[in-house]
C-alpha cells in the first residue's frame, strides 16, 4: 500500500470523454466518470481535474494541413480543453458536486483566470477545481498542464486515466507478449521511451517528486481506491 492521498489531480484525455466515438462526448462515459468523481469527493478527497481536448481538436494535426499556423492551432486546442472543462463542470453539478473552472485563457463571463492561490482556496473550501486551457502556451500538452497544476495545487498524486490498466512494455492491443509494469521510476520511463506522458511532463514530475498513477478509466472506484493507497495500475515515482 502506498501513502494515502488527501488531494489528487485527475488527468482525463479528450479521447476518454468521446468513448468509442473518438469525437465529441459520450453520454455514458460522462455519467460514469462524473459519478466516480462524485463518489471520491463525497469520501472527502480533494480533487483537481485537467481535461485534454483531443476529442475536439489537436493543434499539431490542424497545423499539419499547412493552412493554420501552429501557434493559432494550439490556441484553438487550448480553447477545446476549455469547452470540455465547461461541459464536465456541468456534468459534475448533475451529480451534486460543486466545481469551478479556472482557465489559463480566461474569458469574461465564461471562466475566470487560473491562479494557484485561487485554486488552493477553492480546494480547501471543498470545491472540485477544473484547470482549463492547458498551460496557456502553444507547443505544450495537457499532460504537462496536469503535472504543472498538480504541483501548483500541492496535489499528492497525478492520476492519469487511460483505456488500459497501466503502462506496458509494448502496446498490449498489438503485442500479446507486452508486460504490464506495476511500478516504474521516472528515469525508467524516459530510458525505455514508454510514452506514458510527454517528456516535459515526466521531467517536471521527477524534478518535483510528484508521483503519477496510470490507471484504467473503466475500473470501478479507481479514484477512491488509488487515493487510499491501493496498488492499481502503474505507479511512477523516484524509487520504483
Ligand atoms: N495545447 C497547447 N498547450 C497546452 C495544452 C494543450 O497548445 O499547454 C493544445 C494542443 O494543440 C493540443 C490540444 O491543446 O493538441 C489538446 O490538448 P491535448 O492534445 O494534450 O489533449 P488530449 O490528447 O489529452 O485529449
Amino acid at each position: 500500500m502506498a501513502e494515502p492521498a488527501r488531494r489528487i489531480l485527475l488527468k482525463l484525455s479528450g479521447e476518454a470523454l468521446a468513448g468509442d466515438a473518438e469525437f465529441g462526448f459520450d453520454e455514458a462515459v460522462l455519467r460514469r466518470v462524473a459519478g466516480e468523481v462524485g463518489q471520491a469527493h463525497r469520501g472527502g478527497l480533494q480533487i483537481g481535474i485537467v481535461l485534454g481536448g483531443g476529442n475536439l481538436l489537436r493543434g499539431a494535426a490542424l497545423a499539419g494541413m499547412g493552412l493554420v499556423n501552429r501557434v493559432t492551432a494550439d490556441q484553438m486546442g487550448m480553447l477545446a480543453t476549455l469547452m470540455n472543462a465547461l461541459a464536465f463542470r456541468d456534468c459534475l453539478s448533475v451529480f451534486g458536486v460543486p466545481a469551478t473552472v479556472l482557465s489559463a485563457i480566461p474569458i469574461a463571463g465564461v471562466a475566470e483566470a487560473f491562479s494557484a492561490p485561487r485554486a488552493n482556496a477553492l480546494l480547501d473550501a471543498g470545491q472540485v477545481v477544473i484547470a482549463a486551457g492547458g498551460t496557456g502556451n502553444p507547443f505544450f500538452t495537457t499532460d504537462t498542464a496536469a503535472c504543472l497544476r498538480a504541483i501548483e495545487m500541492n496535489a499528492d498524486l497525478v492520476l492519469k486515466a487511460t483505456k488500459v490498466d497501466g503502462v506496458y512494455s509494448a502496446d498490449p492491443a498489438r503485442d500479446p507478449a507486452a508486460q504490464r509494469f506495476t511500478k516504474l521510476s521516472y528515469d525508467e520511463v524516459i530510458a525505455r521511451d514508454l510514452r506514458v506522458m510527454d517528456l516535459t511532463a515526466i521531467c517536471l514530475s521527477r524534478d518535483n517528486a510528484l508521483p503519477i498513477v496510470v490507471f484504467d478509466i473503466d475500473t470501478v472506484g479507481a479514484l477512491t481506491r488509488i487515493a487510499a493507497g491501493e496498488a492499481l495500475g502503474t505507479r511512477i515515482e523516484a524509487h520504483a
